[in-house]
């Protein structure tokens, strides 16, 4: 940890501290156990009833201790849209919700970060307000390839891009050709391509203003086909690579039979596909629209059966606010927005842990898929080697989690910036009741603790 490096923290609590639970979700499985925490790190992992000096005993009894949850997909926004969202209220409602570290998004805020200059802008917009860990992804546009190599050696955790239009004229799409190229030019660092995959060619444009003429107009197919050309361009330029916001469970096969074939490929769904089906969506209900869109239940339970047997990796948020005029709806939700117009994106950094949760333990999972699923594979994307687990030489950032406490959801008590959310009203199981961070207990409320971090988990120095 470099005290004084931009936009670190300096940790300032040196102090050691001995926490205990009969439910520590270890890599293994979930046990009784101690663990001992020195210099923001775990120094040993022991039997419950472990003794070490330590200047502060935590003893959670049966509260289960999870890893602190790593986010890889969040949107902050800022510089540039921080009325969307921004780092201070963007950190402070992932620590609500279990996350200690998160992974920004290159767009959309201004500029987008597809340049080391853009990176240091985004650095030095986030330095010193982040309640919790944050580290960045960079951008592949067309024409920005030199770039590339420049914004890895600067510490982005991998690139992104997408195959369809982004929303944003700052941020277009790769064509097949410029994904190869971009892939080859980052294949020898290991870093992964991370790719929004939507084929254009098979989107079309809404038939009309309902959510089921919106489905319709991003069908499954569009996933297929793009993660298709991802595929190919993998085993072209060995390169990593890496499908966000899976939604359309047909994929998952698609995804196996790549894996088996040696590619390096992962992906990720959201707890919104997880939770929601297209079914319960009402007209008007912009808050529910995201890109690919929530699907019918049929294509839920695809879904949870690939996260069951590996074929989706992992999940995270994709957090993605904006103004809630951009949604067509007033700023507290309402009903008169307009599937066609409203921007897409679901706002979920706080309750994703819950989201996930009150649904997992109902089809028979357990803590520890939970934080395989929310810690330690989004870790490993983003090359967070001492992230992610309860594990000795790992980072000390836990949560404790009641597991059966539930809490109805209310918009306006959420810690991101805009309480527009399609989970309001709706009864959550599982809640975070302590949160540490490098061993230090924190609040979303308390002085902001966290620190940039480069891939490898080390400070970014820009
Ligand atoms: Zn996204």
């Amino acid at each position: 940890m470099t005290a004084g490096a931009p936009g670190v923290v300096p940790p300032g609590d040196n102090s050691t501290l001995l926490i205990r639970s009969r439910r520590m979700v270890l890599p293994e499985g979930v046990t009784e156990a101690a663990a001992f925490v020195r210099d923001h790190r775990i120094a040993e992992i022991g039997d419950y009833h472990l003794q070490r000096e330590a200047d502060r005993t935590v003893d959670l009894g049966d509260l289960p201790l999870l890893p602190g949850l790593v986010d890889a997909h969040v949107h902050v926004n800022e510089p540039g849209r921080t009325e969307w969202e921004g780092f201070a209220t963007a950190t402070r409602a992932a620590l609500a919700g279990g996350i200690t570290t998160i992974c920004d998004m290159p767009l959309n805020s201004d500029p987008v970060t597809t340049t080391v200059d853009a990176l240091r802008a985004k650095a030095a917009a986030a330095a010193g307000q982040c309640a919790v860990d944050v580290a960045f992804w960079g951008g592949a546009v067309p024409g920005n390839l030199a770039d590339l190599p420049g914004l890895l050696a600067a510490g982005v955790v991998g690139v992104k891009s997408f195959l369809i239009d982004s929303g944003l004229p700052e941020f277009p799409p790769l064509s097949r050709e410029e994904l190869r190229a971009a892939m080859s030019a980052i294949a020898e660092s290991g870093a992964p391509m991370i790719v929004h995959a939507e084929d254009p060619a098979q989107v079309t444009v809404p038939a009309d203003a309902s959510y089921d003429a919106f489905v319709a107009s991003r069908p499954p197919v569009a996933e297929r086909r793009a993660i298709e050309t991802v595929i190919s361009a993998a085993a072209f330029s060995g390169a990593r690579a890496h499908i966000v916001h899976l939604a359309a469970g047909e994929c998952a096969a698609l995804i196996s039979s790549a894996k088996a074939a040696g590619i390096a490929l992962s992906a990720e769904t959201c707890p919104h596909y997880l939770f929601f089906a297209a079914e319960e969506v009402q007209p008007g209900h912009t808050e529910f629209k995201c890109c690919p869109p929530l699907r019918y239940a049929v294509n839920r339970e695809a879904l949870w059966r690939a996260l069951g047997d590996g074929a989706i990796d992992m999940i995270v948020s994709d957090h993605s606010p904006c103004l809630p005029s951009l949604k067509g709806l007033s700023s507290t939700g309402g009903a008169d927005g307009d599937f066609r117009t409203a921007w897409g994106g679901i706002s979920s950094l706080q309750l994703g842990l819950s989201v996930v949760w009150s649904v997992a333990r109902r089809r028979g999972f357990t803590l520890a898929d939970v934080a395989r699923w929310m810690a330690l594979f989004p870790a490993s994307l983003a090359g967070l080697s001492s992230k992610g687990r309860i594990a000795v030489g790992c980072d000390a950032d836990l949560v404790a989690f009641d597991p059966d406490a539930s809490f109805v959801v209310r918009g306006a008590e959420l810690l991101h910036r805009h309480p527009v959310t399609p989970y309001e009203g709706r009864t959550l199981t599982g809640r975070v009741s302590r949160a540490w961070l490098g061993g230090v207990e924190v609040t979303p409320s308390g002085a902001p603790r966290g620190r940039l971090l480069a891939r490898g988990g080390g400070p970014l120095s820009l």
